[in-house]
């Protein structure tokens, strides 16, 4: 049975969604409802890689779907750098697992409901003489829910985001690419980044998870958050039947199924708005160098809870008390973000010259210098 209010909304229910409430749900004992328009971790729209030590804090250990030792940086020009970790340093995720892993555990705390297949069609402020006292969400079952506070973890649908007319992010990286069976992998510890634009400007992927088994594909950026399906389903295949060595690897391997979708780049100016937190895609946390996005909603999930329970506890939803969430994510990340957006449309547009070059730069890097480089932009 669904209440008609809460105390915390939370419309979406991925990796940032549910990451903001396991971090809330065991540390206060306010209601919360998490609603989502699909089904939770739906593994056709991503095809993600992370880092062991994310999977550990965490407790996503049975999402893993391969450890990683080896990690390979290519071009389709054949311009590569390799670097060995003596511990594996990357891993794949299974998207749809890492999501019911947490959603078991918030179940566990008994706070917290959960709407599947329903929409969150808007949201209206309930105002007080003076000021916003709650929200109502409009939900696509017909049924209303007042709450205190919302927390928009919608992804790229910008639920907030765009009722508030927000400027949205400037670049969205859209991906296409196929679980696939009947590899012949050569190395199933090596994961690679596909640098170039041969097949699409936002690069590519091969993540192998065993020896018959693994993901494959490509991106195109663009200053529009329209899929380009015909694009990118053709770029992939012209990749699928030439780039090496890969091709080799999956000349007679069958497809498992597609994983595709659109990254945002480029943070939202504000993440905290009267009675409203943004976190994960919808807020465009994913890193605008390696579009790597499990992590950041992950880390800004426990961010946010932080603050909204402090809020709970204090009974108190000001912006004086929200805005702490916007304040520690900028010391953390706003100078590396913003480094990276400078360069932002020079790097996803530039030449097949110039990614040759950036593939010749990092080999000079040492394997942990390479590693810095993946997950924070920096040597
Ligand atoms: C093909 C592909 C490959 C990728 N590879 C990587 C990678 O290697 N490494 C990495 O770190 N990241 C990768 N990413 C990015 C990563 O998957 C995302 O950044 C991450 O999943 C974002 O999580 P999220 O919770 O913010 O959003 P999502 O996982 O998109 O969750 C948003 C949820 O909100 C729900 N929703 C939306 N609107 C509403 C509404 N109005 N009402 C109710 N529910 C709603 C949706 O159904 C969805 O479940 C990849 C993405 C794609 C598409």
């Amino acid at each position: 049975m669904i209440k008609v209010k809460y105390d915390i909304g939370i419309v979406g229910a991925g990796v940032a969604g549910l990451s903001t409430a396991l971090h809330t749900c065991s540390k206060i004992d306010g209601s919360i409802i998490i609603v989502d328009k699909g089904r939770i971790g739906d593994p056709r729209k991503t095809s993600p890689f992370t880092f062991p030590d994310i999977i550990e804090r965490y407790g996503l250990g049975d999402s893993v779907l391969q450890r990683y030792k080896r990690f390979t940086y290519r071009s389709p020009t054949g311009v590569s750098a390799t670097f060995e970790y003596e511990e594996p340093a990357f891993v794949t995720l299974n998207y749809e697992k890492a999501c019911r892993n947490m959603l078991d555990r918030i179940r566990k705390e008994g706070n917290v409901d959960v709407l599947e297949n329903v929409e969150v069609r808007s949201f209206k402020f309930n105002k007080s003489f003076i000021q916003t006292k709650n929200l109502t969400l409009t939900l696509s079952d017909s049924d209303n829910i007042t709450i205190h506070v919302l927390v928009d973890a919608s992804g790229k649908s910008f639920l907030a985001a765009r009722k508030l007319g927000l400027k949205l992010p400037p670049l969205y990286s859209h991906s296409y690419g196929e679980l696939l069976g009947g590899c012949e992998v050569e190395d199933p510890h090596e994961m690679c980044i596909l640098a170039g634009k041969k097949y699409g400007n936002g690069g590519g992927w091969f993540y192998p998870i065993d020896e018959r088994t693994s993901r494959f594909g490509f991106a195109t950026v663009t200053r529009t958050s329209d899929f380009p399906m015909g694009v990118v389903k053709q770029n992939f295949v012209k990749a699928r039947e030439e780039f090496y060595p890969y091709y080799r690897m999956i000349k007679n391997a069958r497809t498992i199924r597609p994983e595709f979708g659109t990254i945002p780049l480029g943070p939202l100016r504000k993440f905290v708005h009267p009675r409203i937190l943004i976190v994960g895609d919808a807020a465009g946390q994913a890193t605008p160098w390696y579009c790597e996005g499990v992590r950041p909603a992950l880390e800004s999930g426990a961010l946010c809870a932080e603050i909204l329970c402090e809020a709970y506890r204090k009974k108190n939803y000001s912006a004086r008390i929200l805005k702490k969430y916007q304040k520690k994510w900028e010391a953390i990340n706003r100078k590396i973000y913003s480094k990276s957006a400078k360069m932002g449309f020079w790097s996803w547009f530039r030449s097949q010259e110039e990614w040759d070059k950036a593939v010749k730069e990092v080999a000079s890097l040492t394997s942990e210098q390479m590693l810095r480089r993946v997950r924070y932009n920096q040597t």
